[in-house]
């Protein structure tokens, strides 16, 4: 086949705003398109072209059909044997005809990355395609590549957007001191003045900005909470389970929107920006700046710095406390510090670091989704038998080592780790400094653990018929072995552990 130029392969997008034809350059099914309009219009065949240009019927119709790049000396020839210039087959746009512009256009959906991932079967626009079919396909495909740009946008731009956030928040080391600030006012006049903000606190708070908190059953699905601006009034879900942080949590979110002025976001961009700035909010509420870092600073004191602890004086999930240690470590006690929460697949759900520890990323650099090296703490936490402490490790990573403490819980969705952890030389301001638990890790090297030892590898390769979770599709995009999103080492070490003993696998 003829080499095409790049943009001839690019998918069709929006056909108004993106012409398949090439704005520059020269595209060989354009070239061909012209010659054969001109040399229909001239009423010749392609054998009669032939003849008067001295080249084969079946290398005219290559040239015309896109297929071979004419020589710019065969271009001449045809050029001067149909009575136009040159310039006239060569130039790239507009095509001379409305016909000419439908084959191309088909011709280029036929040939995009899209028309062959859905192995469609080519329709060959010759002139016996009547011009109503070509049109049909030609809509056809147009609105085929519309929605799967449709379908596509929302999780592209999701995973650019998160990227983008990320970064900002590492650039001011996930510190927003405007909102603290706030945030310390407002509890502060709600008579907030140690330890766990009240729910009462919180009701006290929502009347001062003049909302009153109703529990209803019936919130719409696609809620967490409903604000009535013109009655004043926060709607939340019932308060079925009494204690915990998630409903003074889910006020404070709902409040925040109004403090923070916040107008209908306009962008993905801006719904996320707001959605950071409302959870910002609530944790500095529920662990007001003041009350955090007299408590921290105490504990750095006694070198006995504990997520647990700072959880437990608050009131807060395990991960709100870990979470908000990165709002505060950096910027008031000057450790820097990752965090992770990973599934007990392997995934990372959310992330935060400015240590420098090296996150997996996929291509375009989000990390939402990645697997977690398995040496990990976030990782071999779920080995652990003994998980009502939280597990303390120190890792070696290519980045240098790292310690790091480790919790895991469970929720609907599955189990889930929630990690927290310092470069080596900050180790010393916390509780489990002195474990003996050392791994080193290598990854993103697929030798350090994702790829199966070889001679498992050869056992199982062609042995082994997993069949892939959609879920574990969806988040690790990239193919690891011969089943995209399944993981060969744990499929085969399954496979081990479960295999009759008393006879090998069939063929082996
Ligand atoms: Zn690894």
């Amino acid at each position: 086949m003829a080499p095409l130029r790049v943009a001839a392969l690019e998918p069709l997008t929006d056909p108004a705003l993106a012409p398949p034809v090439p704005e520059t350059g020269l595209d060989a099914l354009t070239v061909g398109r012209r010659i054969r309009h001109h040399r229909q219009a001239k009423g010749w065949t392609l054998a009669q072209l032939g003849e008067e240009v001295g080249a084969a019927q079946s290398q005219l119709s290559q040239v015309e059909n896109g297929k071979r790049e004419p020589r710019l000396s065969l271009i001449t020839a045809v050029a001067r044997a149909l009575g136009v210039t040159p310039s006239d087959l060569l130039d790239p746009a507009p095509p001379p005809s409305r016909r000419a512009a439908l084959e191309i256009e088909l011709d280029h959906a036929q040939r995009s990355p899209l028309a062959r991932t859905l192995g469609l079967p080519e329709v060959r626009s010759s002139r016996k395609l009547p011009t109503d079919a070509l049109e049909a396909l030609v809509e056809l495909h147009r609105e085929l590549a519309r929605r799967h740009d449709a379908s596509n946008a929302t999780p592209e731009e999701a995973r650019r957007a998160n990227t983008e956030i990320r970064m900002l928040m590492r650039a001011v080391d996930n510190h927003l001191p405007e909102i603290e600030e706030l945030a310390e006012d407002l509890v502060r006049a709600a008579g907030y003045t140690v330890g766990a903000l009240t729910h009462r606190q919180v009701a006290r708070m929502a009347g001062d900005l003049g909302f009153s908190i109703i529990h209803v059953e019936d919130l719409p699905h696609s809620t967490r909470t409903v604000t009535d601006l013109a009655h004043g009034r926060i709607y939340l879900p019932p308060a079925s389970i009494p204690g915990g942080h998630g409903l003074r949590s889910l006020a404070l979110q709902a409040i925040a929107h109004r403090v923070l002025e916040h107008e209908r976001p306009a962008s993905y961009t801006q719904f996320l920006r707001q959605r950071l700035e409302i959870n910002y909010f609530a944790a500095c509420c529920l662990l007001p700046r003041s009350a955090a870092v007299e408590f921290l600073s105490a504990a750095k004191a006694d070198k006995d710095l504990a997520v647990e602890d700072f959880r437990d004086a608050f009131g807060v999930t395990h991960e709100a406390a870990a979470h908000r240690l990165t709002n505060l470590l950096t910027s008031h006690l000057g450790i820097p510090v990752h965090f992770l929460r990973v599934g007990d697949d392997g995934a990372l759900y959310r992330g935060y670091e400015n240590d420098g520890v090296p996150f997996p990323e996929d291509s375009s650099g989000a990390i939402e989704g990645q697997p977690v090296c398995r040496r990990w703490t976030a990782r071999t936490v779920f080995d652990v038998r003994n998980r009502t402490t939280e597990n303390y490790q120190y890792t070696d990573t290519p980045a240098g080592t790292f310690w790091c403490s480790s919790q895991t819980g469970s929720s609907d969705d599955g189990g889930f780790s929630i990690t927290v952890g310092v470069p080596y030389a900050h180790a010393k301001w916390f509780r489990g400094r002195d474990t003996r638990v050392r791994t080193k890790s290598t990854c993103p090297e697929a030798a350090c653990c994702r790829r199966p030892p070889e001679g498992v590898a050869e056992r199982w390769a062609d042995q082994a018929w997993p069949s892939a979770r959609l879920h574990a599709q969806t988040l690790a995009p990239l193919p690891s072995g011969r089943f995209p999103g399944v993981d060969d080492l744990e499929v085969y070490s399954f496979l081990d552990s479960h295999a009759p003993r008393t006879q090998g696998p069939p063929d082996a």
